[in-house]
This record gives structure tokens, sequence and C-alpha cells, in this order.
């Protein structure tokens, strides 16, 4: 019998986007339809031109809930199953609502620990460490190959354990591991969130005045982080309206901070208020009320607030007469790239108008170089496919027998 054919449409010379076909006795699976990061929000007609839009038998894989791995899902044919995580579709419909969009699609969920069959494939998820919540690696088997897709993952966050086991205890014989290397290249910093608690810690502790701090609401290990250190500074966590829904609709996939916890406020503003009001939903905003404050109420009681911004927000409050002071400090706990586009130098300027004293305090969501090096020779894989870098090309040392392969260029494992 011979093997499937391994098809990465997109991603084998960029950083997401990713579209990966495994295909043979007449099913494919597509892990990830992602969204390439540098393509325009509203473009259209995003589908790689070599994956088959019209083959039957075709099931969607969605590894974790980031635009540059399902942000095409609505471009594919309804008639594709998709498979995620729980939380990935929660999150996925979440982020759809803001934009006041609805997914059209049904999820098909698979459970950690359990194989899901479909046609010659049999699919093994494996939970693992992103700054995406319910981020996975998929294992597949059939036709007598085995496959590891790594998704996005790192080794230096809150669940850095699940890919310490995976690694302690490898899935044997492994035919191809696709693995990303956002960060080979590069020296950004890999520190811990741990880490990252202290330094925010000793930020709170040394600020006479508030702490303005901008991260994803969506990372809920920097929500995890900044609720930690807000605890152990004595302070609160003010949150947006939209973070307060991340966190409710996540509270039912663990033990994560919740909005109407005693250290954490919602802070409602006008146009998120007005945003979550005109899709219906008063009664979340009636709810988040009561455990809400206004914008205004920042500039009163300033010793207590650590305070979620973005550019946004940051509008909002300074209509609401928030000014940034020089008792105050500021934090931008993401990819150091946004703060160079127009928003991000806004927000810089917002912040030195008002002399707060500027410390960004980040860890990056993927795994430093030598962790990548350290994964896959631990998964000990007969062919690494890069995917999901810019640098392959000249990072190949020290890593298991790289194939390299173009976007379209099908591998039959034969
Ligand atoms: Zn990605
Ligand atoms: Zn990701």
């Amino acid at each position: 019998m011979s093997g499937p054919t391994l098809t990465v449409h997109r991603a084998t010379d960029q950083i997401g986007g990713n579209c990966i076909e495994i295909a043979g006795d007449g099913h494919r699976l597509i892990l990830d339809v992602g969204r390439p990061l540098d393509a325009p929000s509203d473009a259209q007609g995003l589908i790689p031109a070599t994956l088959d839009l019209a083959a039957p038998d075709t099931s969607v894989l969605i590894s974790h809930p980031h635009q540059d791995h399902y942000g095409l899902l609505e471009e594919t044919p309804a008639s594709w199953p998709v498979y995620s995580g729980a939380a990935t579709e929660r999150l996925i419909r979440l982020t759809a609502g803001i934009f006041r969009k609805r997914v059209d699609r049904q999820f098909r969920h698979w459970i950690v620990g359990q194989a899901t069959q479909i046609g010659p494939f049999t699919v093994k998820p494996w939970l693992t460490d992103h700054s995406a919540f319910d981020a996975h690696m998929l294992q597949i088997d059939g036709m007598g190959r085995r496959i590891l897709y790594s998704g996005d993952f790192r080794r230096h966050g809150r669940k850095s354990g699940l890919v310490e086991r995976l690694m302690a205890d490898p899935p044997a014989n492994v035919d191809v591991l696709l693995m990303e290397g956002t960060n080979l290249g590069t020296t950004k910093p890999s520190k811990t969130e741990a880490a990252l608690e202290s330094e925010f810690i000793d930020l709170f502790n040394s600020t006479p005045g508030r702490v303005f701090v901008a991260w994803s609401a969506q990372n809920v290990d920097r929500t995890v982080t900044l609720y930690r250190a807000a605890l152990q500074a004595g302070r609160t966590l003010v949150v947006d309206l939209y973070t307060a829904e991340v966190m409710q609709a996540l509270g039912d996939f663990g033990r994560l901070p919740l909005p109407d916890w005693s250290r954490i406020m919602v802070v409602v503003t006008s146009s998120l208020a007005r945003m979550y009001r005109r899709r219906g939903d008063e009664a979340f905003v009636q709810q988040m009320v009561e455990n809400g404050i206004s914008a205004r109420k920042l500039e009163q009681h300033r010793t207590k607030w650590v305070v979620m911004v973005r550019p946004s927000l940051a509008r909002d409050y300074a209509r609401s007469g928030v000014t940034p002071t020089s008792d105050d400090a500021w934090s931008f706990s993401q990819w150091s790239g946004y703060l160079k586009a127009p928003d991000g130098q806004a927000l810089q300027q917002w912040f030195d108008q008002g002399g707060a004293q500027a410390k960004h305090i980040h860890t990056s969501g993927h795994a430093s170089p030598d962790d990548l090096r350290a994964f896959a020779n631990a998964i000990a894989p007969k062919w690494l496919v890069p995917i999901h870098g810019i640098a392959w090309d000249e990072e190949q040392v020290g890593f298991p027998p790289v194939k390299r392969l173009r976007d379209g260029e099908p591998l039959l494992l034969a």
C-alpha cells in the first residue's frame, strides 16, 4: 500500500496562513485554513490556488483559534466538516461577533486523549502550550504513515508541562514532523510567564499611580499572569467588556479568572457598550455594569488600578477625561511590531505626553530556536518539514533531516 500525499499549500516560507493537506484513499484532511498575517482584513480570494475546492470527502482541522490558522474557513465549501477543540469554536464565534459576523458552520469537537477516525486517518489531538487558548498539536496516522503537526507552540508558557510530557514520551516512529519556526533567526525573549509575573509585581509595587497594560484579550496566559501579579501587589485588574466576554466564555473550560472575582473590575466604555447593545446583548452589558466601573472612575483611587489599554480603549478613556500622568506607568505586553503601526504610535504618544513611565514586559507565544531544536530532536522524525517561519533556509543545523517543500509541492510518503 502506498502512503498518503502531503502538500503544504501555504506557510513553507512565511509565518502564518497555514494550509496543509494530507490526502489518500479518496479522503483529504486540511490542517488549518489560515489567513496570511499580512493580508488586509477585508481581502477575499485568499485560498491558495493549489487547494482543490471541488474535491469530495474533505475535512478541515483547526489547530487553534488564531486568524492565521482559521481565518479563511468561511471561504471553504460549507460541505466540508470542521473539527476543532470545543473552546476553539467558542473563541472563533466570539471573535466573529465583534465584527458582527456569523460563522455558518457546524463544528465537531475532538477530545484530548481520544482518537477521531476520519476516512483512512486517525487524528489524535495533543493539547499544547501557546499564546492562544486551546492550542493543539495533531498526530495523524493512516496508510502506514505517521505525521505530527506542531501547530503553533512554545515551551515557556503556563502550559509548558504539556510539551515536556510529549517530549519525554513522544509518539514512536514519526515519519514527518511538520513544525513551526516562527522565532528562528531571531533573539526574541523567551522568558517564562512566571518570570513576567515577578516583573509585573515589581512594576506595580514601584509605580505610585496607575499601571496601564496593553495585551491581547485572548492571550489567557497573560491575563492570568496580570491577575496574579495584581493580586500580589494589592491592586485590582481592570479589563474591558471584550476581555470580560472572553473570560466568561472560557469559564467552562478551566479555573480561569472571571469578571466577578473580587480583584477584577470591568470598565464599561461607551463605544464597546454601544457595540454590544447594537448586537442585542443588552443583558451582557447590564450584567457587567453591576460589577463594573465607568472610565471616569479611573481618575480616582489611582494606586489601586492595573488598567487594560489598547488604542481604541485609550480613545474612549481620553473622551472620559482619563489622562496619564508622571505617576503612572504603562507596559506594552504584545509583539513590539504592533507598537510601530500608526495606532501603536498614537498610544505611545498619549502616554509620553502625560509623562508616564514605559516598561514593556512581554514574552513570545512561540518556541525559541533552542526549544525548537530540542523538541524536533525529541520527536526524532524521519523527516522534518519546515513551516510557519521565514528563516528555515538558513537555520537547519541541529535539526533532524529536513525536507524543504515549496508551497503547493506534493510529497508522496511512499
Ligand atoms: Zn500561527
Ligand atoms: Zn498561533
